[in-house]
């Protein structure tokens, strides 16, 4: 299975697309890319549910 987030369905405007098998690794991905590319510094459980809910599943 391969989860797979586009960062511009949660931050519109945004190209950033990620997907990893591990989800949690894609969730730290994205907070990364959060904190780098949006100067988010916290991912607020708010945030990360929103995150959360716009992930993909496809199989591997
Ligand atoms: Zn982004």
């Amino acid at each position: 299975m391969i989860f797979r987030l586009a960062c511009g369905d949660v931050m519109p405007g945004c190209a950033a697309s990620f997907e990893n098998t591990d989800k949690s690794l894609l969730l730290e991905e994205v907070a990364r890319h959060a904190a780098a590319d949006h100067g988010i510094a916290e991912i607020t459980p708010e945030m990360l549910a929103a995150v959360d809910g716009k992930i993909v599943q496809a199989p591997a």
